[in-house]
């Protein structure tokens, strides 16, 4: 149960940030001192050359790589790692003005100018030749170099083109798709709507504000070809550096749940996971809501290479740049928020950025080093504790967990439903939904892999898929097989409604999932912001509910088919219908809730669920408001991580058994005191 580190010639937690030496090569006096404070900073990697294309390559065909060389020498003395960038992330002005077709067209089919970053056309043979070119460079000077530990593939990958080049691309992407024939997509596509039907590939064009927006198919399609589009780039980048240095490991940082690019496609070509974490602490809800939403984040990272360590590549030592408020991290939040990326599965902890710029947008983002240039500041002290702190946990590297449950959410589900128009516009909420699903389990110290519906249900014991709209060909079959062996499956309204090609499902809903929720559903009611229904729990169930819980926003109008109520509405027309039943199917139990609702229920719920199933906890203890403990094992060891992210102290009691406390070097067992936006690393032997 324990994966190999990122890079073997390192066996340890990495921690470090982006270094930009490219704007400082004309003050070699403060190169050096950034060595010095890398070193008193107890980092051990960086990240460099991120946006460094035209240090590199000033001119076309002229080269010029000494500051990179004298750089990365630096770093190898003083035992600095680089993880070196290519730089496809910003092109050279030259390249632009020479090559136009590089620059990337909006939906609107206006071509941008040069200049910003992530601007280039994904499709244009040119910019993947210059691309190609220019890593085979990186690849070929540094490929033995000692300093070089993985590759930062270009940077955050986002954006769409719709340039005549990425058109054709995409037409000969639908082709293939639907076997050249155009029948079949116009049905796919249900373009007898409006009268839409092509007669003729050249007629498709990707959505435009000013052309297609309602073809959902399209739509759909397209996010798709984006995704595949920003795929072959990536390939085509990656390609020179397997071929010069197959055992350099490759990442390309990923942007939590950003929407535009399903980050499971792009998985498989990935060596090692990483992502980029800007969460808002001390804003108007609890620290601890948003923790488990982030923490939300790291389960899919962990999970989207099946349990695999991944790198908090990017993160703030201190505050943000482009947030509406850029509030600093309150004492204590640093080390925690650091640490609780590493509860999850990092083997990382990276920040953007290493050192503020004296120019440009993020000069006030939060850096290691500030403009004030010495280590005399409250931040500098709060990275050198987390180093500190990681080169304690040697130990962890390489563990993970088998979680016993897992939510499912799911990019393409998720395009469709922002795409569909009703029940209702605004508050469709998708992602808080899945959230709010994953917060019990948080809550007790339960683990939870958060994976797509593609993924393999067998090893869970339990599996939840809120609002899954759209159910691709074969998830049905998984689903039955999984709870016909004995696992309990929760879905709940708007569920089961629309297939691949986001055609809805003809004989009732939730379409294919009737047979295992063994209900029908004939109508749904989106209420107002204001309105409110409830349920009540029936009397002598098999769920030991006892309150009324409110019902808001969606409430599925269900008739049981083979299930058995649950519970019930209280009011309005649909008073005594349905609205939480479950259906025995085989030797498992599929659960359908058909309100929205509040924290209150899902928390009752899932506590009675975990009982009934005998989830395993991370510490077998009731854990108070605020605080998580999450797992990692090597199979033999246990290492729990608990993570206080109330800023009030709290009690958490091991009860009779001893843990060895990691970082203090204490063994401890009975009450513990967490400080406010405190942790405890422990330790037990198996
Ligand atoms: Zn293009």
């Amino acid at each position: 149960m324990k994966y190999p580190p990122i890079n073997s010639k390192y066996p340890h937690m990495l921690h470090g940030g982006d270094y930009n030496p490219d704007q400082w090569i004309k003050n070699p006096e403060i190169l050096d001192e950034d060595i010095r404070l890398m070193k008193l900073a107890h980092c051990n990697v960086m990240s460099v050359g991120i946006f460094a294309w035209d240090a590199l390559e000033p001119e076309e065909g002229k080269f010029q790589f000494e500051w990179l060389d004298n750089i990365l020498d630096k770093l190898a003395d003083n035992n600095i790692y680089a993880i070196l960038a290519t730089p496809s992330g910003a092109r050279p002005l030259w390249l632009a003005q020479k090559y136009p077709e590089v620059l990337r067209v909006q939906a609107n089919r206006v071509r941008n100018l040069p200049g910003e970053r992530h601007n280039h056309c994904f499709t244009s043979p040119i910019y993947r030749e210059k691309t190609r070119l220019i890593n085979k460079m990186l690849a070929d000077r540094y490929k033995d170099h000692p300093a070089l530990l993985a590759w930062h593939i270009s940077n955050e990958y986002s954006g769409e083109c719709h340039c005549p080049l990425c058109q054709d691309a995409f037409r000969t992407w639908l082709k293939q798709k639907y076997g050249n024939d155009l029948d079949k997509l116009n049905y796919a596509w249900w373009t007898a709507f409006w009268g839409h039907t092509y007669t003729d590939w050249s007629q498709i064009q990707s959505p435009a504000p000013n052309g297609d927006t309602k073809i959902h198919g399209l739509n759909l399609d397209w996010m798709r070809f984006v995704t595949h589009q920003t795929l072959e780039f990536y390939k085509n980048e990656i390609a020179p550096l397997k071929e010069i240095t197959p055992n350099i490991p490759v990442t390309t940082n990923f942007m939590g749940t950003f929407e535009g690019l399903n980050y499971w496609e792009m998985a498989p070509y990935i060596d090692v996971i990483s992502w980029d974490n800007y969460p808002q602490w001390h804003g108007n809800r609890p620290d601890w809501e948003l923790a488990s939403d982030v923490s939300f984040v790291h389960d899919i990272n962990r999970s989207l290479k099946g349990g695999k360590p991944f790198m908090l590549m990017e993160s703030t030592p201190s505050m943000t740049n482009w947030q509406p408020v850029s509030k600093l991290k309150r004492p204590g939040m640093h080390l925690l928020s650091s640490i609780h990326a590493i509860a999850h599965g990092s083997d990382t902890v990276q920040y953007f950025q290493w050192r503020k710029g004296r120019g440009g947008s993020e000069k006030f983002h939060g850096a290691v080093v500030d403009h004030c240039g010495h280590e005399n500041t409250r931040v500098f002290n709060d990275v050198t504790e987390v180093g500190k702190t990681l080169e304690k946990l040697d130990d962890i590297v390489g563990t993970t967990v088998k979680p016993e449950v897992a939510i499912i959410y799911d990019w393409e589900n998720r395009w469709a439903i922002d795409d569909a128009l009703g029940p209702r516009r605004e508050k469709k909420d998708y992602l808080l939904t899945c959230q709010s699903h994953y917060r019990p389990f948080w809550n007790r110290g339960i683990s939870v892999d958060v994976i797509d519906m593609d993924a393999d249900f067998s090893n869970y014991k339990l599996l939840i898929a809120p609002m899954l709209y759209m159910v691709r060909p074969g998830v049905t079959e998984r689903i039955e097989k999984f709870v016909k062996d004995g696992g309990t499956f929760i879905t709940t309204y708007w569920s089961g409604i629309v297939d691949e090609n986001d055609l809805c499902f003809l004989g009732g809903f939730p379409g294919p999932l009737k047979k295992v929720t063994g209900i029908w559903s004939e109508e749904i009611d989106a209420l107002y912001d204001d309105d409110v229904n409830f349920i009540v729990p029936e009397k002598n169930s098999t769920l030991e509910l006892n309150d009324e819980y409110e019902a808001k926003e969606l409430c599925d109008l269900i008739h049981t088919e083979t299930a058995h109520v649950l519970a019930r509405y209280k009011s309005d027309f649909y008073a005594g219908r349905p609205a939480l039943t479950v259906n025995e199917y085989g030797k498992g139990k599929a659960y359908y809730i058909a309100f929205r609702n509040n924290n209150d229920f899902l928390d009752d719920f899932y506590e009675i669920l975990v009982d009934k199933l005998s989830i395993k906890k991370s510490l077998d203890t009731q854990l108070p408001l605020g605080v998580t403990a999450q797992l990692r094992t090597d199979g033999e060891n246990k290492f729990i991580f608990l993570l206080n992210f109330a800023p009030q102290k709290n009690i958490v009691d091991l009860k009779q058994v001893e843990f060895l406390d990691i970082l203090s070097g204490e063994k401890v067992s009975r009450k513990i005191e967490l400080p406010g936006y405190g942790l405890r690393i422990l330790k037990k032997v198996l």
